[in-house]
């Protein structure tokens, strides 16, 4: 069977969700083997992690020397990676690096790309959700190795045992590769809630939450979610822009996404309409969002979701 390369989407070694849901989708195309670009002490746990999940291989590049340099290496070393595997296809997540390396090592390999796929079929067959979700586009690669970026979501990740035999690969970067470094950055402040594309539960608040975001905390903490916001609250200021969902920020699709204060224009739909159920609160009981949900509670939130803290936290 073919090899899959998969891209690990990892934080310092902990890997995650995205990476099992690709591994998922690369065992559809063929045999699974990971590509971990990481310090080469974490590869056996991040191999443990991986192999759960189907990956035969697990590829190491070691990134001591890439890390201080932009993407241009990463792409130089998947083209190596590539040409010495000759994969079926490759995977990578879509976060905002996924896809610029992915952008890069298709031109390098002269390869169609397809990115923010939604779901991933033999063939390789993609969909892609675009216009704000108006529109699902069916489509293939036809020149070169599919190259694919899916999003958080696309799959429910499913156990199969691989043999996840660790292998190091030492790709050559060039000097050309090394022209753009990092001189600083900084972690984004922990909030010590899950993963805004990753949740399994989502809580988020709108314009109606008059920039009191609370009872949105709160109930999120009760429910071990994460909190996401409208554009409207993150315009405002009350929110940074990482938390917001929608056609201009993430794409969500949890078990269940709690929409408070939020009217439910377009742009927001298209960020959270695949959640699997959907509940909204808001005092207008023809605000557009009620179109959307499995359940809906016409009140203020600053009433209902106090209410709903304190039932739940003393359960
Ligand atoms: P509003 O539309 O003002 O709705 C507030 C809701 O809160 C109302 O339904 C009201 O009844 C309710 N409410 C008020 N007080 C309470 C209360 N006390 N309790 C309960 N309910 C209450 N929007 C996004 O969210 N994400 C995007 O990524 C995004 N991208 C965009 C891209 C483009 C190009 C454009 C043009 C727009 C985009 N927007 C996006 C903006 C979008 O069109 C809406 O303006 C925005 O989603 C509105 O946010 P909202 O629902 O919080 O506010």
């Amino acid at each position: 069977m073919s090899e899959v390369l998969v891209v690990i989407d990892h934080a310092d070694g902990a890997v995650k969700k995205p990476t099992f849901e690709l591994l998922t989708i690369a065992r559809r195309l063929g045999e699974p083997s990971a590509v971990f670009f990481g310090a080469a002490d974490q590869a056996d746990a991040v191999a443990e992690k991986v192999k759960a999940y189907g990956a035969e291989k697990v590829y190491v590049i070691d990134d001591a020397e890439l890390k201080g340099y932009l993407v241009a290496p990463k792409a130089e070393a998947m083209q190596q990676l590539a040409e010495k595997s000759s994969p079926a296809a490759i995977l990578f997540p879509s976060t905002f690096e996924g896809k610029e390396v992915a952008a890069r090592l298709a031109i390098k390999i002269g390869s169609g790309l397809i990115t923010d796929a939604v779901d991933v079929q033999e063939g390789p067959v993609t969909t892609q959700s675009v216009f704000a979700g108006s529109y699902t586009v069916t489509a293939k690669v036809t020149q070169g190795t599919p190259i694919i970026t899916v999003k958080p979501n696309s799959a429910a990740p499913e156990e199969a045992a691989g043999a996840g035999a660790v292998e190091a690969f030492a790709p050559s970067i060039s000097d050309a590769a090394k022209t753009a470094q990092v001189i600083a950055s900084q972690p984004r402040q922990a909030t010590g809630r899950p993963e805004l594309t990753e949740a399994a539960i989502v809580v988020s608040g709108g314009r109606g939450t008059g920039g009191n975001f609370e009872p949105i905390e709160n109930f999120a903490d009760s429910l071990g979610a994460a909190v996401g916001a409208s554009r409207a609250a993150v315009d405002s200021g009350w929110m940074p822009h990482a938390f917001q969902v929608g056609q201009t920020g993430k794409t969500v699709s949890p078990q269940l996404y709690v929409a408070n204060g939020i009217s439910g224009a377009i742009q927001h739909r298209a960020g959270m309409q695949t959640s699997k159920t959907i509940v909204a609160v808001n005092k207008d009981n023809e605000a557009p969002i009620f179109e959307l949900v499995d359940f809906g509670v016409v009140g203020d939130l600053h009433t209902v979701l106090p209410a709903a803290t304190e039932e739940i936290t003393k359960r």
